[in-house]
């Protein structure tokens, strides 16, 4: 409903007692004990129903090594950077004399 003149503070609090935020029913995990949403795959273990959907310890094993990976290059990336930035200023250097 579209509200188009002023209203009464009771009206206006009337309207806004439908307004206050439900905490989300969760439901716990049968193997981690961990909460989740009811009828959704447990996020931490991967479970739903008693049985494993995802596997969960792989799925995050993997995404560390990817972020390790990913780390690593960056590293190697600053010290070849590093190396070139000190390389240059020697080589100007040498130039001018
Ligand atoms: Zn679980």
């Amino acid at each position: 409903m579209v509200i188009r003149m002023r209203h009464t503070r009771a009206h206006t609090k009337n309207r806004r007692s439908h307004h206050a935020l439900k905490a989300p029913m969760l439901a716990v995990c049968s193997n981690c004990g961990e909460k989740h949403r009811p009828h959704y795959m447990c996020q931490t273990c991967g479970f739903y129903n008693g049985r494993m959907v995802i596997d969960m310890k792989a799925k995050t094993a993997k995404r560390e090594a990817r972020m390790q990976s990913k780390k690593d290059a960056i590293s190697g990336q600053q010290v070849e950077a590093a190396a070139e930035a000190e390389a240059l200023p020697e080589a100007e250097t040498a130039d001018k004399k």
